[in-house]
């Protein structure tokens, strides 16, 4: 009895031993191990006397073609392009970016950094993006074979070879792409992960709240109280932790789907299903707070789409839709409704309008999304 309890629990009955060690503390939230950028930071290496890079045929081009080369380069395919910036904890470590092939498992999780650019097709909606997703099948890589699956290898190579290139180009990378982050730590701990000013030149940013995100990991990844608290709580982070931002699109995936699977008897790993009333509050809250919050230093954002899936926006948002008195429709992908936001610009008290698209994104787009979900919940044990 005293073996099969030591095999079930890795701990000894008490009776079966004399010496058992002392209790080992606890183990460390993961939050303890979070990286922080080191303080001050290391500065570039200063220039040298006689820089090698003068005499390089690229450097005594106009700087207007050495922009537009960088824009070429870092910004491809132009206008602009989308690169996935996580800091996840975990045990597995991949070489490649959108799969998990070549995953290796280490023995202890912690907190690693994953960067790639999209492999999504530009004409695909966010919400369709599996390039976080790692697994399961079918992985970005698949399901997009069309476009390049890259890991950015040109643009660090190109910031990392020359420090005056990297002077000159840094803010091109930074200002003129899309970012996609779908982790709670870069959003609630920036300051911590990048540097202030690369942080804040970045222009345009695709934020995806999943399921697992706010609900499985909240707590023990980020201390939050899981659910909707950790979903408002990383919402409202955003501008703070992004305060240059013109362009945001919040995706919310999987969240409010296992709801319905509950109510069709689908049991989800024990949790509660959050309330419809409750959900929608939270999400049009926090999301009004974030359009507030730029619209009151007097930059609203030019762009702000709250975006979910057909069968989540049917059954938290489609009250408010009927109350809206502006929708947009792009025929077989998307509808969108306006939530406008009021808010007080505290200097003079003069009031601004502002708000943003809440918008409903058609089930053929993300089909490929929803049933693997269901099939994650119909495969966890009752
Ligand atoms: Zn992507
Ligand atoms: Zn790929």
């Amino acid at each position: 009895m005293g073996i099969i309890r030591q095999l079930l629990t890795g701990r000894r009955h008490p009776s079966s031993s004399h010496h058992s060690p002392p209790p080992s503390p606890p183990p460390p939230h993961a939050l303890d191990t979070l990286p922080s950028l080191p303080h001050p930071r290391r500065p570039l290496t200063p220039t040298p006397p006689h820089p090698q890079h003068l005499t390089s045929p690229f450097f005594r081009l106009p700087p207007e073609l050495r922009q537009i080369i960088y824009r070429l380069v870092l910004t491809h395919p132009s206008p602009h392009t989308e690169i996935h910036i996580d800091m996840r904890y975990t045990a597995a470590s991949t070489s490649t970016p959108h799969s998990t092939a070549g995953a290796t498992l280490a023995s202890h999780r912690s907190w690693r950094w994953r960067a790639s650019n999209c492999h999504r097709h530009p004409s695909s909606p966010a919400l369709a993006d599996r390039c976080g997703w790692g697994g399961p099948p079918p992985t970005a890589c698949a399901l997009f074979p069309d476009t390049p699956c890259a890991v950015g290898r040109e643009v660090l190579g190109l910031l990392l070879c020359c420090r005056a290139a990297y002077r000159e180009a840094v803010q091109v990378l930074y200002a003129e792409n899309t970012f996609h982050v779908s982790t709670g730590a870069v959003v609630l701990y920036t300051d911590r992960l990048l540097p202030a000013e690369r942080a804040g030149a970045v222009t345009s940013l695709v934020y995806r709240v999943t399921e697992d995100m706010a609900w499985h990991y909240a707590a023990e990844h980020l201390g939050l109280v899981p659910g909707l608290p950790a979903y408002a709580a990383m919402l409202v982070r955003v501008p703070g932790a992004f305060p240059g931002l013109r362009r945001l699109l919040v995706v919310v995936q999987g969240l409010l789907a296992v709801r319905g699977l509950l109510e069709r008897g689908v049991r989800f790993g024990g949790r509660e299903p959050p309330d419809r009333d409750a959900t929608r509050v939270c999400m049009l809250s926090s999301m009004d707070a974030v359009a507030r919050s730029f619209a009151v230093r007097g930059r609203p954002l030019d762009e702000c789409v709250l975006a979910l899936g057909a069968a989540a926006f049917d059954d938290v948002m489609e009250g408010e839709r009927e109350k809206a008195e502006r929708e947009e429709v792009r025929e077989g992908e998307w509808v969108q409704f306006w939530h406008p936001v009021r808010a007080v610009v505290r200097a003079g008290g003069e009031e601004v309008q502002t708000g943003y698209w809440v918008r409903r994104v058609a089930p053929e787009e993300t089909s490929g999304l929803t049933l693997d979900f269901e099939a994650v919940a119909l495969a966890l044990p009752p």
